[in-house]
């Protein structure tokens, strides 16, 4: 059947169409797997890289603020004992100078040690051996000192003190028995960390926080008066797990909108580190690779689904083609009919199916009468058209899914019908007879004569018992006068069979 012939096609055509499709999909999808997955880990890659260079950067500083408040905290250890020892109070003032203050550390940026008594009055001043009357029971870290014994070095918040902008290092003095006798204090001035974040070359945006244990600012940069001295423990939106120990975090910090990859890094000391650097920054070279990596991915991508267009585009017409060039091969040229060979294809294979499905399988063999004097008397080309008006006529009458007419050859044709009973065969034939008689109006009388058989295939049956079936009709039909059906007799084949 040429209908399922071409289904059959179509389906394998679709088939090759879902498979191209499928492999450029797969293709893609793969090809875009792994540009993403080299993609993300040049970027994690990246984010190493910046992650040291913050660790680095922000161990050095940490290490540097460590070592200068250590240097310091010794100075004002070293005040404090002295302090307690009872012979201070017999030396003259220019000695107890000399003895106090001998090894304090000294830089320009740190501020003069002083010594406050257990009511807050200045007593000692490394600066001068008059000092001004001062009263500092009102500080914070005096009180802390006053009320919390154990409290070691305390790191006062930032503050002004003596015109300058410092935090202020202090510690208690405590007689043998505990008692408190006052505290000794000394200031840092921001200048020390403006000079030191000065040495560094930073980037736009890119930012140190110095922080106390308990998170309160002591200096950042870029520098802000407002920032400084809060206290992040107080901020809802930020917790310490954000940032632990020595740990990072990328995103929107605590202080402003910019995401950064932020870095944290501290000794033993009071204070921690953390560095800042835009997200933007880290990025940015690894941003301009992906574009130009997905940019490339892009085009590829493009480039195999239009192929991929393309060649199923081609296979299709291709099919069509080939779908053409099948058509031609079975159809005869005269009539449009099929033709000799796809008939002999065609009642092979519906001979086999009636056999599966034990039905009958009906033939007609139809011929035009006396054609040799119609050729004669009209001409060739005349008697070729009637051949057309004979092969219409025969599809008009013939028109089920199934059924096959054919030009066997000459003035013959054939027409298949399958699950056709002799009698329903019979009816079909008489059709296609009476259309040739009405339409061959006038003088040109053409009639056809038909031989009808139908048999349901046995074993050891073949078809060409039905074509010689139908072919011994025919001839009865020719043999009793022409322009008639008649039916084989099949009861005696059967029985042969
Ligand atoms: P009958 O009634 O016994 O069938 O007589 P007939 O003349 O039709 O039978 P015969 O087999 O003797 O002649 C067949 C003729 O059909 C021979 C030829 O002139 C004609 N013929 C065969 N093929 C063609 C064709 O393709 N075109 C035309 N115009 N005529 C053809
Ligand atoms: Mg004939
Ligand atoms: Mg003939």
């Amino acid at each position: 059947m040429p209908h399922e012939r071409r289904q059959q096609a179509r389906r394998r055509w679709r088939l090759s169409t879902k498979l191209l499709i499928a492999s450029s999909v797969a293709t893609v999808i793969g090809f875009s797997t792994v540009c993403t997955s080299v993609l993300l880990d040049m970027r994690r890659g990246e984010e190493e890289l910046a992650r040291q260079t913050l660790e680095n950067l922000a161990a050095g500083i940490d290490a540097d603020i460590s070592r200068n408040i250590e240097l310091f905290d010794l100075s004002l250890r070293a005040v404090a004992g002295a302090m307690v020892m009872p012979e201070i109070k017999q030396v003259s003032r220019e000695v107890r100078h000399l003895i106090l203050f001998d090894h304090a550390a000294t830089a320009k940026h740190f501020g003069a040690i002083q010594v406050f008594d257990s009511t807050g009055q200045l007593v000692v001043d490394a600066s001068t051996l008059d000092p001004r009357p001062e009263n500092r029971s009102d500080e914070e870290y005096f009180r802390i000192h006053r009320d919390q014994p154990y409290t070691g070095l305390y790191i006062s918040k930032p503050m002004l003190h003596r015109s300058a902008y410092a935090i202020v290092l202090s510690r208690r003095i405590s007689a043998e028995d505990g008692s408190f006798l006052g505290v000794v204090a000394g200031s840092i001035r921001f200048s020390y960390f403006h000079e030191l974040f000065g040495r560094l070359t930073l980037a736009p945006d890119e930012t140190i926080t110095v922080l106390r244990r308990d998170r309160t600012i002591i200096m950042r940069t870029p520098f802000d008066l407002d920032i400084i001295g809060t206290n992040l423990a107080e901020r809802r939106n930020w917790t310490p797990n954000n940032l632990k120990e020595n740990g990072s975090y990328s995103g929107v910090g605590p202080i402003d909108q910019t995401p950064r990859l932020y870095v944290r890094r501290s000794g033993n000391g009071p204070l921690f580190t953390v560095v800042g650097k835009p997200l933007d920054g880290v990025l940015s070279l690894w941003r301009k690779e992906a574009t130009r990596i997905g940019a490339i991915m892009a085009a590829l991508v493009l480039f195999v689904l239009a192929t991929t267009l393309f060649l199923a585009r081609e296979i299709g017409r291709r099919a069509e083609a080939e779908e053409k060039l099948e058509e031609l091969a079975t159809t005869d040229a005269l009539t449009g009919l099929r033709n000799r060979r796809k008939f002999d294809a065609e009642i092979d294979v519906e001979w086999r199916r009636a056999g599966r499905h034990a039905a009958p399988l009906a033939l007609l063999i139809i011929d035009a009468d006396h054609f040799k004097a119609f050729n004669d008397t009209y001409g060739h080309q005349a008697g070729d058209q009637v051949l057309v008006g004979i092969a219409i006529c025969i599809s008009d009458s013939v028109r089920r899914a199934g059924d096959c007419a054919a030009r066997l050859g000459g003035e013959e044709f054939a027409v298949l019908l399958p699950g056709h009973t002799a009698v329903e065969a019979f009816a079909v034939a008489e059709m296609i007879r009476r259309k040739v008689e009405q339409w061959c109006d006038g003088e040109t009388i053409t009639t056809v004569s038909i031989g009808v058989a139908s048999l349901t295939p046995l074993a050891g049956q073949n078809w060409t018992d039905l074509v010689e079936a139908a072919d011994r009709a025919l001839y009865a039909a020719k043999a009793n006068g022409r322009n008639q059906s008649v039916v084989a007799r099949l009861q005696a084949l059967s029985l042969v069979a």
